[in-house]
């Protein structure tokens, strides 16, 4: 059976495949589709991940799991959050965003910040009892970009432990230790133990 992954992120559909990849389902790409994303207008990852699982499913007809992440930096008292992809303005790209982050970091000590994910799988639109699950990945922001993998944040996402940013981290390596691929493997295990 078919299975949409409710993202447009280009990023993101690169990780999410290979640790879907024994799912049992044929997973199918929404960026391969004319699908467009509605407008998340939640105020939690958990409700916009909500709002695209359902708007993809309401479309295609088809089970769908969507992603809502992003990064939660303490200085910035939780920001930019929710609004991870579009920190610099509407349609800012990494780039932007990774800028206004150092921009707005600038007079601060306090460089504690953690990646968040909510991945859902809905079985239709209706569906009243989606799986959810979650995902926190702490780092520190770098003082200027490292790295050239990963997308988004990855290279201002310092690992005090590896001694490496995201974006340095070889990929299977992220997607095992992300807020991603934890989110991702208890979503797994969700629906392995309640179908
Ligand atoms: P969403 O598509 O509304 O969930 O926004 C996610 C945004 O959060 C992305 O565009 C990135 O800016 C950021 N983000 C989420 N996960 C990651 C990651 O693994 N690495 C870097 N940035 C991320």
């Amino acid at each position: 059976m078919d299975l949409v992954l409710a993202t447009r992120n280009r990023g993101k559909v690169d990780e999410m495949r290979p640790m879907l990849a024994n799912i049992g389902f044929n997973l199918i790409n929404q960026t391969d589709t004319d699908i467009p994303s509605p407008v998340e207008d939640g105020t939690t990852f958990v409700e916009n991940a909500l709002i695209k699982a359902r708007a993809v499913a309401a479309a295609t007809g088809l089970p769908c799991i969507a992603d809502d992440s992003g990064l939660v930096v303490s200085a910035l008292n939780g920001a930019p959050g929710i609004f991870s992809a579009r920190y610099a303005g509407e349609g800012a790209s990494d780039a932007d965003n990774n800028a206004r982050l150092l921009r707005e970091l600038e007079a601060h000590d306090d460089r504690s910040a953690y990646f968040f994910c909510c991945m859902v799988l809905l079985k239709a639109d209706d569906d009243p009892t989606p799986l959810i699950a979650t995902g926190k990945w702490r780092g520190e922001i770098l003082t200027a970009p490292q790295g050239q993998g990963g997308f988004g944040y990855d290279p201002l996402f310092w690992l005090p432990d590896l001694l490496q940013s995201a974006a340095e981290l070889p990929k299977v390596q992220k997607n095992t230790i992300s807020h991603r691929g934890q989110a991702c493997a208890q979503l797994l295990s969700s629906l392995n133990a309640h179908g």
